[in-house]
């Protein structure tokens, strides 16, 4: 091994495949990769031992406690630690038993349950997902040792984002087989797998700490526009700057260990944004090391005397931050959205194609209820890609290719031979199709990107699992109607792979005519930020939620209801619970932004604007009284200019303060804007020592 790669020290601190090996017995050891694979329950005879030699592997590298880690309904991850220290008979022991390592019983009711659990029976219960696998989290000079791990309550509803997650892609995996066997493929392990791209901002510690509002709530409430933004696109791919550069090094160094490989770095769009792509890996894996890539990014950014903000659109009128979901199916290892070399694998990966297709088109409503947020409000309601209707960019070349199956004939035979524009499944070759080289899939919210689709609309601090849950199972049911049609179709008779007669392809070419004919409205391959677009969208049919609230509404409707029951992903007291929690959490969200708003304009700003105007005031008093006339006619226009400013101030914390007491967010949203539209204003009046907040100019630039 060369220095460089024993650098990444990759996956040290993960109790993975060489721990597993280096630590258990060879029959455990084997019997404990085969529930990993699989993802099946551990055999309880062995979680004793299991337990004894993770205690020692997290043991000799320092750690001194435990903690069942999960994904609760806040959005973040929890965990409550004990230590490994226990009495017996009055000596200290380190003990850690397969009962300790299965499940854990946290007192968790304050987490939030949306109604399912009442506090009689608070007690949920965590329980070990092995197919993520245990690590260490180190902090100062100590060390825990993290195990993932599901929440559920005694019913065994879940309580997490984890469980829902783990189902939809046992009903993808169902239906997914169910569509290979008709391709007449062996029975294979079906992948779901996802590299979710993540974008932030770092700000100086110096800036953040004397903003109140990037405190309390992650964006700035006030703040007017610096002169450069990024309308000189000069940051975009530009040279990461040194600091940044020593940031990043620390923050992969750090995920290394973790076994995430974080792959790609580099300046995003605005000014102090940046992006980290890891390599993608399976999707459950992959969402756990999403949340841990977000925490590693906030606690090495406190190391670097910096802030890292993966609040969605922490500046007005800048960019804001997305999580871009980059999604695939695989069949025994083989990508089922890679249009592949040959007509079955062609088959194949168009079959899956429209399958998305007709996914996306039937449940665009959840689809834009899971990246649902207050925060994430700011990108897709706002002029700025992507935008809050779901469409689906296909790309040029792809897009004809679904024109000709359209117009391609019914029959697979070779009648249509030689004809151009006509495509026929399982007779014609797909042409290559380059990776599209144009910027318009970058508008649009849903990609697809030469072998995977890209989800661009999940917000920057979301939790990947929620916009996956419900991709997996609109998709898993897409595949089983497509599947179910092919079967009663019965071409499927017994093929060998790619040897299927033309009557199976001319059954299969007919599919996805009439797939694409009723859902092909939701492909849209302009470009999203025009204007025309969202008259287009609505032209076409297509729902537009432009505000969160609007959104989650989808999640009450009785069709989405028996889907999500239907697939075994979410009861429908699941599924109502995560409204009410999802409309809690975006009241309160808007709330404590109305509060702060209110503290900041009438603690901070309004004290200098009044002291501003008083001492002008008495410049103005002082010039009159002696008789000096220059200088009086400035004077007096800036005393109307900031006179009025001090007015409206005043009166628009009044309206916010009446809204924030109606509790309406709608009305709290409305009234923080007129608010700040005075504040920003009034900014260009105060001299700027005297300004109490930390401008746009600084905390952008000077980082
Ligand atoms: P971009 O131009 O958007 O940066 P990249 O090719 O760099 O595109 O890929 C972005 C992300 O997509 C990476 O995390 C990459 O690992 C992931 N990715 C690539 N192939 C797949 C796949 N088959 N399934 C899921 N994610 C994938
Ligand atoms: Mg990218």
């Amino acid at each position: 091994m060369n220095e460089a790669m024993k650098m990444t020290e990759f996956g040290a601190d993960v109790f993975g495949a060489e721990a597993i090996k280096e630590y258990l017995p060879k029959d455990t050891a084997k019997k404990l990769q085969g529930t990993i694979e699989k993802g099946v329950p551990l055999d309880p005879s062995i979680a004793g031992e299991v337990a004894h030699a993770m205690k020692h592997w997290a043991m000799d590298r320092g750690a001194t406690h435990y903690t069942h880690w999960f994904l609760p309904l806040t959005g973040a991850t929890a965990e409550k630690h004990d230590s490994f220290l226990e009495l017996k008979d009055g000596e200290p022991i380190m003990g850690f038993s397969g009962k300790n390592l299965i499940v854990g019983e946290p007192d968790a009711s304050s987490f939030p349950s949306g109604g399912i659990r009442s506090t009689f029976e608070a007690r949920g219960y965590t329980a070990w997902d092995p197919t993520s696998p245990a690590f260490i989290k180190r902090h100062g000079n100590g060390a825990t040792l993290c195990i993932p791990t599901a929440f559920c309550a005694y019913t065994g509803e879940a309580l997490d984002k984890k469980t829902p997650l783990l189902r939809s892609m046992q009903a993808l995996d169902k239906s997914v087989k169910r569509l290979m066997k008709l391709f007449a493929l062996p029975e294979a392990h079906v992948g779901c797998t996802l590299g979710a791209e993540q974008e932030y901002f770092l700000v100086s510690k110096k800036y953040w700490e004397r903003r109140p509002d990037l405190v309390m709530t992650g964006r700035t409430l006030f703040g007017a526009p610096s002169a450069k933004g990024q309308q000189l696109e000069d940051h975009y791919f530009g040279t990461i700057p040194e600091n940044v550069l020593d940031f990043m090094n620390d923050v992969e160094r750090a995920l290394w260990k973790l076994g995430i490989p974080a792959k790609t770095r580099h300046n995003e769009v605005a000014p102090a944004q940046f992006e980290l792509a890891p390599q993608f890996e399976e999707l459950n894996l992959a969402t756990d090391h999403n949340m841990l890539i977000m925490d590693t990014l906030r606690t090495v950014a406190e190391k670097h005397g910096m802030k890292c903000l993966l609040h969605e659109k922490p500046y007005a009128g800048v960019n804001g931050s997305g999580k871009h979901n980059n999604w695939s199916v695989s069949y025994g290892g083989r990508n089922l959205l890679d249009p592949g070399t040959n007509p079955q694998e062609n088959a194949i990966f168009l079959t899956m194609l429209c399958a998305v297709i007709e996914a996306v088109d039937s449940h665009a409503d959840i689809l834009r209820a899971a990246v649902a947020g207050a925060g994430n409000d700011h990108r897709l309601g706002a002029n700025e890609a992507p935008p809050a209707v779901i469409s689906i960019y296909l790309g040029d070349q792809l897009a004809k290719v679904v024109e000709q199956i359209e117009k391609g004939k019914k029959g697979g035979g070779d009648s249509g031979a030689g004809r151009k524009g006509v495509l026929r499944i399982g007779v014609d070759t797909l042409p290559p199709l380059p990776r599209d080289a144009t910027d318009r899939n970058r508008t649009s919210p849903f990609a697809f990107t030469g072998n995977k689709f890209e989800f661009r609309a999940p917000g920057s601090s979301a939790c990947c699992a929620g916009p996956m849950t419900v991709l997996n199972t609109i998709v898993a049911e897409a595949v089983d109607r497509i599947a179910k049609e092919l079967e009663a179709s019965g071409t499927t008779g017994k093929a060998k792979p790619g040897e299927h007669t033309a009557a199976f392809h001319s059954a299969l070419q007919g599919i996805l005519q009439r797939t694409l004919a009723a859902h092909k409205k939701v492909v849209f391959n302009g470009n999203g930020y025009e204007a025309g677009w969202l008259d287009e969208a609505k032209r076409r049919g297509l729902p537009n939620a432009p505000t969160s609230l609007e959104a989650l509404k989808a999640l009450d409707k009785k069709e989405n209801v028996k889907l999500f029951e239907r697939y075994g992903v979410l009861s429908s007291r699941e599924l109502s619970s995560r409204h009410e929690i999802f409309v809690e959490e975006f009241a309160g969200k808007v709330r404590i932004e109305g509060i702060c708003a209110m503290d900041i304009a009438s603690e901070m700003i309004l004290p200098v604007v009044r002291d501003e105007y008083a001492a002008m005031l008495e410049a103005f008093a002082r010039a009159e009284k002696c008789c000096v006339s220059s200088g009086t006619t400035a004077l007096k226009e800036s005393i109307v200019e900031l006179g009025s400013g001090l007015d409206s101030l005043k009166a628009e914390i009044a309206k916010l303060d009446d809204a924030v007491s109606s509790g309406k967010s709608v009305d709290i949203l409305a009234a923080m804007g007129s608010l700040r539209t005075t504040v920003d204003s009034l900014e260009h009046h105060v001299p700027d020592d005297k300004w109490p907040l930390p401008k746009y100019r600084d905390m952008l630039f000077l980082y």
